[in-house]
């Protein structure tokens, strides 16, 4: 995903899937009260187990399953001109990409190439938790900084969700082992960024704390489960590679 010293790379795939995520959060939402993640499950579990090819569009993967769940194309044709939908799907995207961003932003800022340069000539056996504790810490300042932007508005736990799209989608599409030497486990990562947000929510007491926290867990819970399914398919799709 990153590269130190001369600049970063975004696959497209994975931008790719971010927009397929976004749309599928909030069209679920509108399409299927009752199973708000349904299309997003869809989405993701058709992502893990297409093997190595990565060939699935995620904008047309969403529409496919949206139709063949029911709903008429008319109807999803309208969701996706309303401007109010517009504006959520775009506004869920640009917080991934933000996530993204800053993630990669924070790794210059707090300088760890030359972290990683004193890492390197360490002992080979402790490298590992070391070079985990400077993703972790990227993850924080990323989130940190989004909430503070967040801070005039609602305290709402946007920051979380851009994390949690951004990570899932990099377990999906880097191949990435399940705790490789560099990068630490996404269960890690997932948990830390969901204590992280709880203390700042739970900090800014207001009208929407309760239902904040209960959006948190529930969504933390979903891409947990989420994690154990790609889990489950990566051994088929190492063999393949
Ligand atoms: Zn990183």
């Amino acid at each position: 995903m990153s590269v130190y010293g001369t600049g970063v790379v975004f696959g497209i795939q994975m931008i790719g899937l971010l927009m397929g995520q976004s749309r599928a959060i909030v069209a679920g939402a509108t399409l299927n009260p009752k199973d708000q993640m349904a299309l997003h499950r869809g989405l993701m579990q058709q992502f893990i187990t297409q093997g190595a090819k990565l060939s699935i569009n995620p904008i047309q993967q969403v529409q496919k399953d949206a139709l063949e769940s029911g709903v008429e194309a008319s109807r999803y044709d309208g969701l996706l001109a309303d401007p109010d939908f517009k504006k959520r799907e775009q506004n869920l995207f640009l917080v991934a990409l933000n996530f993204l961003s800053l993630h990669e932003r924070c790794h210059f800022g707090l300088d760890h190439g030359s972290k990683i340069d004193s890492i390197l000539k360490q002992p080979v056996a402790s490298q590992a938790i070391a070079r985990h504790k400077l993703e972790l810490d990227a993850d924080k300042c990323a989130m940190d900084i989004i909430n503070a932007d967040e801070e005039g508005f609602a305290a709402s736990p946007i920051s979380y969700f851009g994390l949690l799209m951004t990570v899932t989608t990099q377990v999906i599409v880097s191949y990435a082992s399940p705790e490789s030497s560099s990068h630490p486990s996404t269960r890690t990562r997932l948990a830390e960024a969901q204590t992280r947000v709880l203390q700042f929510v739970s900090a800014k007491q207001g009208p929407g704390t309760e239902k904040y926290k209960g959006t948190i867990e529930g969504v933390g819970a979903y891409m947990a489960d989420m994690i154990d399914f790609a889990d489950a398919n990566r051994a088929p799709r190492s063999k393949e590679r």
